[in-house]
């Protein structure tokens, strides 16, 4: 196997932009690595021979013990907002950047040891959360919503500190691109244009030529770039809230530029629908609760505006650019909504639409409904038109026969509506991450069992289908699970 290919390596576009936005170094090597997860898929798409998972220079090289000739490994430098204050500089302080395949997709290692941006930390990543983050990268492409990939997830014998002793990991990650509104919010803070210039043209030039040529903002190419990408996270959260996925750390460093879902930490899918759920227990003062991540994601793209504003030139431009997030995000979640209602695009602009929506998931929280089995219960009752295995989820059943009643009258009993609700189990997933499924699968990793991390993979990757061997991870969760205390730890 010796003459199977690593990745195909190519010159790195965001290295090019040079020293002041990255140090290279290698990433410190860990003892005696094994896998833990590894996917074919995401090896295929980033142009990678799926076999060369199967190697011990993939074992190696994936958990930082092999750099090869060639590869340029760096750290990248960013600032942000956390929890609503300016933190000043951060950086990858636990992330490493192999390079970039030929397939134009970069490769990161995550807990590949100390970096220049690391400040008090260790540089390292602990198995429960590269577990955690391993699964769920997948669980959400395969949903739909855009997110960096997982391409592997190893272990080590290595200990790392923290609350008590831990498990060290590494996750390899892959996306086109991991630059955080952050980085621009660097450059700006510290006065440095042309830094902040070059950085914004990398990324338009690279990923959203459209911002060049683009007829609004009066040619203006920074203006353009705002509001692209204040539309790409207007979808991205509405997705997050439609299939209940709570962030956590909406920090303005955990803010893709490319409008992807990405740091996965204390993470959350709901279990019972509560609005005002907080999955971050270090979050104290619910900032980043699950409904408030339409709101934060405006806040951290006004701060992308300030960052960017000596590019855009005049404010009322940048104004303009970032001022449709509100719009553009009630326009989504509208859409989205409606497909898991079996409603055709159309009964969005119906008056009665809005309310319909708002007085069920008023009835939801009243009840504390699992918001999962909810969406999936009605779809299957939409299609067989018997409604009780969805109206026993309710206390209040009579609220819910008279929300009922007020579906039946929007949707219409035309061809097209048939078509929305026949479509309600490929919007509506049998399965998510739980809590409770990660930390099963936690719990058996530590004691070398990879089969549910592996089964949760599996069954993940296609979470509409129904998947009759593993009916388990569509239950309800067990009282246990609001017991998990998940916290930036990790
Ligand atoms: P997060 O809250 O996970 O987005 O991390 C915020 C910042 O802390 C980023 O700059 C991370 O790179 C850094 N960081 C988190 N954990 C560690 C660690 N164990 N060692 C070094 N840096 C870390
Ligand atoms: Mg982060
Ligand atoms: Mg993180």
């Amino acid at each position: 196997d010796s003459a199977l290919q690593g990745p195909p390596w190519r010159a790195s576009g965001f290295a090019d932009l040079g020293a002041r936005f990255l140090t290279e170094l290698r990433p410190t090597p860990l003892p005696e690595p094994y896998w833990v997860g590894r996917n074919p898929q995401v090896a295929e798409m980033a142009g990678i021979d799926p076999r060369w998972l199967q190697t011990d220079e993939a074992l190696q090289m994936l958990t930082g013990n092999l750099v090869e000739t060639g590869m340029h490994p760096y750290a990248t430098v960013y600032s942000g907002h956390q929890f609503g204050v300016w933190a000043g500089q951060l950086g990858d302080g636990r992330a490493i950047t192999l390079g970039e395949t030929q397939a134009g997709q970069e490769i990161q290692l995550k807990g590949s040891g100390r970096t220049p941006y690391s400040r008090m930390g260790d540089g390292r990543a602990v198995l429960r959360s590269s577990i955690r983050e391993y699964l769920c990268s997948e669980a959400m492409h395969a949903l739909g919503i855009p997110t960096t990939r997982a391409l592997s997830v190893t272990g080590s014998a290595a200990p790392v500190y923290r609350e008590q002793v831990e498990t060290a990991a590494v996750v390899a990650r892959v996306a086109p691109s991991f630059i955080r509104f952050g980085h621009f919010e660097h450059f700006s803070a510290r006065g440095d244009e042309a830094s902040l210039k070059a950085i914004a043209d990398y990324v338009i030039d690279r990923y959203y030529p459209e911002c060049r040529t683009s007829p609004g903002f009066a040619g203006n190419a920074y203006a353009a770039l705002l509001h692209v990408v204040s539309e790409r996270t207007a979808a991205l959260i509405a997705q997050w809230q439609a299939v209940g996925f709570c962030h956590g750390v909406m920090n303005t460093d955990n803010m893709s530029i490319l409008g992807l879902t990405i740091d996965y930490g204390p993470f959350q899918f709901l279990d019972a629908y509560v609005p005002g759920h907080i999955c971050n227990h270090s979050d104290d003062r619910g900032r980043y609760a699950f409904d408030q991540q339409p709101n934060v994601g405006y806040w951290n793209l006004l701060c992308l505006a300030q960052a960017l504003l000596p590019l855009i030139g005049e404010e009322e431009v940048a104004r303009e650019a970032v001022g449709s997030y509100p719009e553009a995000f009630a326009r989504e979640f509208k859409l989205r909504m409606a497909a898991k209602l079996g409603l055709a695009a159309e009964a969005t602009e119906d008056a009665r639409f809005a309310p319909l929506l708002q007085s069920l998931l008023g009835l939801m929280a009243q009840d504390a409904v699992d918001y999962t089995i909810f969406w999936r219960t009605l779809a299957h009752a939409s299609t067989s038109e018997e409604y009780t295995p969805v109206r026993d989820l309710f206390l209040h059943r009579e609220d819910f026969d008279q929300w009922l009643t007020r579906l039946h009258n929007v949707r219409l009993p035309k061809a097209r509506d048939h078509d929305a609700v026949r479509s309600m189990l490929d919007v509506n997933p049998k399965f998510v991450l739980r809590n409770h499924l990660g930390e099963m699968a936690i719990r058996a990793a530590r004691e070398q069992d990879f089969s549910l991390v592996h089964a949760l993979q599996t069954v993940l990757a296609t979470p509409f289908a129904e998947h009759p061997q593993h009916e388990s991870f569509a239950d309800f969760p067990p009282d246990w699970a609001s017991q998990i205390s998940i916290s930036c730890s990790s």
